[in-house]
């Protein structure tokens, strides 16, 4: 049997806490040896306050798996791939599409595996409206994703920085299933981009999309949500709906002793990253980051009143 890979992580926030700790905990094949965090410590692993300091004081290391923001990510991700290390991304990828095809070339040059994470592909939600879509003729989908920024991103500010992503960082979760359930190209035909006039990002998002094929795609998404939250895509085959439903708010609802399905995505998507680094393959798929950066291109940004989180 192979031993278990090993694997050091680097930004101990919110979700390498709530979700990648246990989920390699959880996984076979898969051994936490060491964290870097700026300012944090995981009782019996080894904690080093960055990246270089880890991967000298741990050189056993596989595997680094990057928890940062996107926009920081970068200069540590080149350097793991310089280090020889297979690397597991957080969502999204990158905070540019041309530092990670950068990365692509690298890891290919370097021969270990790398590894974007989109873990909404991974619940089992995707598979089933996959099968929908694919035994039906599509005439349209519509996309919303609207949630209470205040909620679920407090004190986040980076989400509000260049690069940060805004709005887009649960709404790319959206495009990311939407380009794993349509067989068919997605390509922007036009966006609407608010962004308060304190900020850097989008609040909210408008975006017309088409299949290659034809089919029209709309998305909406926006923060400003109070009441019922809503991460939904409605997929029509003519007088048929597929309502596609994200569980966001699932953790409040899965009863003890049952696994939420975040907690599902992350354990179905390490089992993935042993099994792409034992076979020596990579998995990066650029098209939902493609589909951010073209709203960008191509979108119109409309200055709107200022937004505090705080109020
Ligand atoms: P977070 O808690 O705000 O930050 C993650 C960690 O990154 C911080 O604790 C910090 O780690 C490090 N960090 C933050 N700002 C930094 C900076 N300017 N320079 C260097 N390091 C910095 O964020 P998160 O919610 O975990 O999200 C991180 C990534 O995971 C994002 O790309 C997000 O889209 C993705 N994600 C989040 C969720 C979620 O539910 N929160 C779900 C799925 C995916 P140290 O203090 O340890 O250095």
């Amino acid at each position: 049997m192979s031993h278990a890979i090993r694997m050091g992580l680097v930004g101990l926030g919110k979700i390498a806490r709530d979700e990648h700790l246990p989920a390699i905990a959880f996984t076979e094949g898969a051994e936490l040896v060491a964290i870097a965090s700026r300012n944090a410590e995981v009782e019996d692993v080894a904690s080093f306050p960055d990246l270089t300091a880890m991967l000298a004081g741990r050189p056993d290391i596989e595997a680094v798996i990057l928890c940062q923001p996107p926009h920081v990510r970068y200069e540590a991700a080149r350097a793991a791939l310089l280090a020889g290390k297979h690397l597991f991304l957080e969502k999204p990828p990158g905070a540019t599409l041309s530092e990670v095809e950068a990365l692509i070339r690298l890891a290919r040059q370097q021969g270990v595996s790398l590894f974007a994470s989109w873990h909404s592909r991974y619940s089992a939600s995707v598979s089933c409206a996959r099968q929908w879509c694919t035994t039906r003729r599509l005439t349209r989908v519509q996309i919303d994703w609207k949630e209470d920024v205040r909620r679920w991103h407090p004190g986040q500010d980076w989400i509000w920085e260049a690069g940060g992503f805004g709005v887009f960082d649960p709404g790319i979760n959206a495009l990311s299933i939407l380009t794993a359930v349509l067989d068919d190209n997605v390509r922007l035909i036009d966006a609407t981009l608010q962004v308060p006039a304190n900020r850097a990002t989008p609040i909210a998002v408008d975006m017309a999309m088409a299949t290659a094929g034809g089919i029209p795609v709309a998305a909406t998404f926006d923060w400003r949500q109070t009441g019922p939250q809503i991460w939904q895509i409605m997929f029509e085959a003519g007088d048929e709906t597929y309502r596609f439903v994200q569980g966001g708010e699932d953790a409040a609802h899965t009863l003890a002793g049952q696994e939420s399905a975040l907690t599902q995505e992350y354990r179905a998507m390490y089992r993935r990253f042993v099994d792409l680094v034992r076979s020596g393959e990579s998995d990066v798929d650029v098209a939902p980051l493609q589909l951010v950066a073209d709203a960008y291109l191509r979108g119109t940004s409309r200055t709107i009143e200022l937004f505090e989180d705080w109020k």
